[in-house]
């Protein structure tokens, strides 16, 4: 099968990579062409396990190819995948379209026999219902079917997600579609049930999937401030909880609250639409809200551990961040807590403070990026050992197995504190310390 996938990135590139290695004839296509140039020499433009190999071999084998000209890319395809991005409008969180429609602008003359136009953007309910007209309206003869396909990945597992899906689900009516799908996804090495709906089901069951999971964060981080107040352990609390198959262990890790390119654009987006039709999604502005305040809270505790330690030691504290992307196994810092907290912390220290507190940060994959958002308001140092020498707080802020290995009493010549906002420390590397696991114990 002829697949164009448009838009190279967190999704459309393992995607792309995925559906060549499952013997399809795909070609992804990205109007930035400093990717498209590196991609087709086999340079990977993001960071995922397993993603360069998959590129390179697939290149190699010429199942795999990249352009930049939309127009040829789609005329032999059977079907057209839309992978660009849906950010939220600042002003109020809906999901802005203008990538959807400039793409798909472009694509609608050049289709020739019947195509089927997948969405795997997340995208509004009724978007489907828009790129339907839109393609009308610029080829009123072309023979296509648009469907909702949307994308479950998880970032940092995104190859290993593509060929092994919990899930497959396509909103549509058209029989034609209907079996165009079940090929495109025939060679997955387990069998994978596709669920057929129609299109606004497919679009909503992407949104209350990613609000649900997002209010179980957001849930678990209320239930270890509770803890923090009783003496219970939240995280005994919640392998309890977990051991309850209706509620299930994953998505119950206390933190420093949720981030990413998805959760937080995706429930606003959710209560934008919920909005507009005269609703109050209570639940999901709650989680909205309560997760913004996690990061300003989680910045104070920061704050306050800093002033603490300044006031005890009358020397310039250091105070190392160990982790800036949104979560492990990926380079994205699209909302990540560690740099939203790291901004806030920025926002709440004074001048005299700038002077009196250093901060410096390490993460594995994500500098690049950090460094282009956070600047050279703090500094940045190449390995875990370069950041927590001479600190004398470190606190983990993205969950890099690597941090939960780091022996701190290595350190504690200088090093008065850790504070884990992920509870990955092994207690007994921190016997030592104050504040030694800091979320919800
Ligand atoms: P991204 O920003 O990483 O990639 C989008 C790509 O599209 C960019 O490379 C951009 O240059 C390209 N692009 C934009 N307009 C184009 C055009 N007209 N022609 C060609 N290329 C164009 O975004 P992403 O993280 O891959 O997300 C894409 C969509 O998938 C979003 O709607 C997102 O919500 C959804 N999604 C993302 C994830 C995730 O984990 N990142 C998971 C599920 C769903």
């Amino acid at each position: 099968m002829n697949i164009t996938i448009i838009g190279t990135g967190y999704v459309g590139l393992p995607s792309g990579c995925g559906f060549a290695e499952l013997g399809h004839n795909v070609i992804c296509v990205d109007n930035d062409i400093t990717k498209i140039t590196k991609l087709s020499q086999g340079i990977v433009t993001l960071y995922e396990d397993g993603l360069e190999e998959l590129l390179k071999k697939n290149l190699a084998s010429g199942k795999l190819k990249f352009s930049s000209d939309l127009p040829s890319a789609v005329g032999a395809a059977d079907i057209v995948i839309l992978a660009v991005g849906t950010p939220p409008d600042p002003t109020n969180g809906q999901a802005d379209l203008k990538y959807i429609h400039a793409a798909v602008k472009e694509l609608a003359p050049a289709l020739k026999d019947y195509t089927v136009v997948a969405t795997k953007s997340t995208v509004p309910v009724g978007t489907g219902d828009e790129i339907e007209n839109i393609i009308k309206k610029y080829n009123p003869t072309a023979m296509f079917d648009v469907i909702s396909l949307p994308e479950f990945l998880r970032e940092g597992y995104a190859v290993y997600d593509f060929f092994n899906p919990d899930r497959i689900i396509v909103g549509t009516n058209s029989e034609r579609a209907k079996e165009l799908v079940e090929s495109l996804y025939k060679n997955l090495p387990k069998k994978t049930e596709i669920l057929f709906v129609n299109r606004y089901s497919s679009e909503t069951i992407k949104y209350a999937s990613n609000a649900f999971l997002a209010m179980k964060i957001h849930y678990i981080n209320e239930i270890a401030n509770f803890c923090e107040k009783t003496g219970a352990n939240v995280l005994e609390v919640a392998k309890g909880m977990g051991l309850d198959s209706r509620i299930g262990n994953r998505f119950l890790n206390p933190g420093p609250g949720f981030g990413g390119s998805c959760f937080p654009k995706d429930t606003k987006a959710l209560s934008y639409m919920a909005h507009q039709k005269g609703l109050n999604l209570s639940l999901v502005d709650a989680t909205i809200k309560g997760n913004a305040e996690r990061k300003e809270e989680m910045a104070k505790r920061i704050y306050d551990k800093v002033k603490k330690i300044s006031e005890d030691t009358q020397v310039k504290v250091k105070l190392s961040i160990l982790g800036l992307a949104f979560k492990e196994g990926t380079d994205d810092c699209r909302e990540s807590p560690a740099v939203e907290i790291l901004q806030n912390l920025l926002n709440i220290m004074t001048q005299e403070d700038k002077e009196t507190i250093e901060i410096c940060a390490y993460d594995p994959k994500a500098m690049p990026i950090a460094k282009t958002i956070l600047k050279d308001n703090i500094t940045y140092k190449d390995s875990i050992e370069e950041c927590l020498r001479g600190a004398h707080i470190a606190t983990i802020l993205t969950e890099w197995k690597c941090f939960g290995d780091t022996d701190f009493n290595a350190y504690k010549d200088t090093l008065k504190a850790v504070l884990d906002f992920r509870n990955l420390s092994k207690k007994k590397r921190l016997t030592d310390f104050e504040a030694k696991i800091i979320v919800g114990l």
